[in-house]
């Protein structure tokens, strides 16, 4: 491969021309069912999806955000109360919380995993706590168990935001059934991604699956009879159409970003680059694949400069940002979540990422850090 070839970050293009027949395929069926909204593509889709996530119950609505949301609507969960985040996590599941009503409470990550600390949580709870919403970040589970434990102790809902980890396993089970009810969006970069905005509900909980519905809708079951306040949030027609194209696919894409992950771990192995932790219990399907170096935006203008295409997720964390100033925290407030949103850097990473492209990123990488044993 030519040396001045660039790499993108992710290469949606080449998605959809590797399943351009049946996406095709499936977008002409729509068209000439004439029937674009809550049809029988959203209800196939709902059951295959819940089936993959070995979960019960599968809601299809309008993006990730709105599935967070109606859950915590669904619980009754509003003013007055406190739902336990991740201080370390993009600002759609800070937003869910707001847009119900309630507070957002963080709490710090573990620094090796990213993901919301269990031995932290505790010291966060009140008795105005309703919930913890933990996030399965960059497509690696959180640790589940000690967070269901203490949600059991404390008689708190645990609401999974599973937007970056479809198909995920946490001790070999799925995330998505993991807690009483899960998030996920279907943006089109996510590793599942429809072309255009969707998100769905998945729970074991029929009562929280039968909320959600109405409250999708309108709050109506039957047309023009409005039970509850609703809202307009529904998983389309097309959307679900061209995701049915991709779901069967879903586990051969998430092996191939593994395969691409290995080689980046294998490859950048003894860097003086933070490489990311895989606990034992956790097998992550790769949405992101995150480094940390403490010269982070030197390192990706290096790489910008070779034509290589990065990306930072996140570079400010919600809590310093202005859309929540109101809750007064300071730079310094969290110093995990602070730290990790000055040094991480996301690869490119994808499905389609070739070995040669893989092997530029990496030649560029290793000609461009010291190892450690130079340091
Ligand atoms: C993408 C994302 C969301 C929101 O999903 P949308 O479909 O964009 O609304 C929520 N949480 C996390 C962690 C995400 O990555």
């Amino acid at each position: 491969m030519p040396s001045n070839m660039s790499v993108p970050f992710l290469d949606l293009g080449a998605a959809y021309l590797e399943l351009k027949d049946d996406l095709d395929a499936a977008y002409h069926r729509v068209m000439d069912s004439g029937w674009f909204i809550l049809g029988k593509e959203v209800e196939a889709f709902e059951r295959e999806f819940a089936a993959y996530c070995e979960a019960a119950h599968c809601v299809g609505v309008g993006n990730g955000l709105e599935a967070l949301h109606l859950i915590l609507r669904a619980y009754g969960i509003g003013p007055g109360d406190e739902v336990i985040v991740p201080a370390n996590t993009y600002i759609a599941t800070w937003l869910a919380v707001s847009y119900a009503g309630a507070t957002p409470i963080p709490v710090e990550p573990d620094a090796r995993t990213y993901n919301l600390d269990p031995a932290l949580i505790e010291a966060a709870i009140t008795p105005a706590t309703r919930a913890i919403l933990p996030v399965h970040l960059y497509g690696q589970p959180a640790d589940m168990d000690p967070i269901k434990a203490l949600a059991s102790r404390y008689g708190l809902k645990v609401i999974e935001d599973a937007a970056q980890a479809h198909g995920a396993r946490y001790h070999g089970r799925r995330v998505g059934g993991l807690g009483d009810a899960a998030g996920f969006s279907f943006y089109p970069g996510k590793n599942l991604g429809a072309l255009g905005d969707g998100g769905a509900v998945v729970t074991n909980d029929a009562d929280l699956a039968e909320r959600v519905r109405v409250l999708r809708n309108y709050g109506s079951r039957v047309k023009y009879h409005n039970e509850v306040k609703g809202f307009n949030s529904r998983l389309d027609e097309l959307q679900a159409a061209l995701l049915r194209v991709k779901l069967p696919v879903l586990d051969a894409w998430n092996e191939r970003r593994r395969a691409a992950a290995a080689r980046y771990l294998d490859g950048l192995a003894g860097s003086e680059l933070g490489l990311p932790y895989v606990p034992k219990w956790a097998e992550p399907v790769w949405h992101l694949f995150v480094v940390r170096h403490p010269q982070r935006d030197a390192l990706q203008q290096r790489l910008q400069q070779a034509g290589i295409g990065t990306m930072i997720h996140y570079p400010i964390p919600p809590h310093l940002q202005p859309a929540y100033a109101e809750l007064g925290y300071g730079a310094g407030a969290f110093p995990i979540s602070e730290a990790i949103h000055r040094e991480v850097l996301s690869l490119p990473m994808g499905p389609q990422l070739t070995a040669a492209q893989q092997g530029r990123v990496l030649g560029r990488m290793v000609s461009d850090i010291r190892p450690n044993s130079a340091a």
